[in-house]
């Protein structure tokens, strides 16, 4: 360590971490060094989907241990092609790339909406639109991509070729097909920015328009996938058909994996050379990867979170009925918000003192992320902290 600096940890503070030492997770819990035990409604972030150390994706990890851990890209990996087959077979999309993160699935996706028009000879087509209060990374790209000034204060110049759109803004489709845009890239659901969800009549346009224009629609399924809104991908139940969609947080339930998926004329502008990751779809990532979708694909699996899902829904209406503090709630599955008129870290801080766990998805709004196998039980207690949270702030703004 250098002489001259004295710092407290030899980590980088790029986060604001709550004062929790996690070290033990199982199922909805999680417990800090001296012992405690929280419910943990952050899931993660939206990735450990099945909760923490899901028994068949750790016997499938230690089963991968035994045998191989890597070999690189430079040879087939069976794993690797049977997670490809599980998510092009329940997608509407072909031929996957897999790398290690959201933001690379994303970088994967800007890079291969570039090459397409290219190859397809579209010289002018060299802007990407993506939509305000998005979250794409923090990569370059992947930052640049993220329409949120908060992101990219600091960082400029940015890297080139985005151009922004307000979200759900039925007006300005009419800027989209103007000759110079490859690609959209869009969550159906934003997540960091706050929990909005795209309207069914407005996507649905906006694809018609990508699709009559030979116009990329490249989905950002990162927090969406993998069955945290109720289907296994959030765009399936607008009866749209993305070109290009990417998945990561849920996919390993929590060993890192991201993925690219594209359909086949599109996945063809990827040749040996032009793309690549050292790590990505390695054997026990992509063995993760199995036993995740596995579960659940499995017969009943996300059919039987409805109840819950609904229950909580309901629930959080109903304390917005007593709370003046509590603008919305909204989203879908277990991505569910709530819309505060004081600041989420007020509800945050109170909930953690009553061991449970949630998150900001910006400044007002509290984010409420369970695994999808949280039972009816765990959900009471989330709920009851909150009426009781919802009691104690009353109608202080400032808290
Ligand atoms: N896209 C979305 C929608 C996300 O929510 C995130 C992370 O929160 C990312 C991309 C970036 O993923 P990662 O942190 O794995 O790079």
């Amino acid at each position: 360590m250098s002489s001259t600096t004295k710092v407290s940890s030899a980590v980088m503070q790029t986060y604001n971490r709550f004062p929790i030492t996690a070290t033990k997770g199982k199922g909805s819990f999680l417990w800090d060094d001296s012992g405690e035990k929280y419910l943990d409604y952050t899931s993660g972030i939206a990735t450990c989907n099945l909760g923490h150390v899901p028994d068949n994706v750790q016997h499938a990890i230690s089963n991968q241990l035994e045998d191989l851990w890597h070999c690189s890209n430079l040879y087939h990996i069976p794993s690797q092609e049977k997670l490809a087959e599980l998510l092009t077979e329940y997608s509407c999309l072909d031929q996957v790339f897999f790398c290690n993160s959201g933001a690379e699935a994303n970088e994967a996706a800007i890079k291969i909406a570039k090459k397409y028009a290219k190859d397809k000879g579209y010289d002018d087509r060299t802007e990407i639109i993506t939509f305000e209060q998005s979250f794409h990374g923090r990569t370059g790209s992947t930052m640049a991509a993220t329409a949120q000034e908060k992101i990219h204060q600091g960082f400029t110049p940015l890297t080139e070729g985005f151009r922004y759109l307000p979200f759900n803004n039925k007006e300005s489709l009419s800027e989209i097909d103007n000759g110079k845009t490859s690609a959209v890239l869009l969550e159906v659901i934003q997540g960091e920015g706050g929990i909005n969800t795209a309207e069914k009549d407005w996507l649905k346009q906006l694809a018609a328009i990508c699709k009559q224009a030979d116009i990329l629609l490249m989905i950002d399924e990162i927090q969406t996938g993998i069955g945290r809104t109720g289907s296994l991908f959030a765009y399936q139940p607008y009866g749209i058909e993305p070109d290009v969609i990417t998945v990561a947080k849920g996919l390993g339930s929590g060993f890192p994996i991201g993925a690219m998926l594209a359909k086949q004329h599109i996945a063809a502008s990827f040749s040996p050379g032009t793309h690549g990751s050292t790590f990505g779809g390695n054997p026990v990532a992509a063995a993760a990867g199995i036993a995740t979708l596995k579960e659940i694909l499995s017969d009943g699996f996300l059919e039987n979170c409805k109840e819950g899902q609904e229950e909580l829904f309901n629930q959080l209406k109903s304390i917005k009925e007593i709370s003046p503090l509590i603008k919305d709630i909204r989203g879908k599955g277990y991505l569910i918000g709530i819309e505060v008129l004081n600041q989420a870290s007020a509800w945050i801080e109170k909930l953690r003192e009553k061991q449970i766990l949630v998150l900001p998805a910006g400044e007002k709004v509290v984010r409420i992320l369970p695994p999808l196998t949280t039972t009816k039980e765990e959900l009471q207690i989330c709920i009851q902290a909150l009426k009781e949270v919802a009691l104690e702030l009353g109608g202080n703004t400032n808290g």
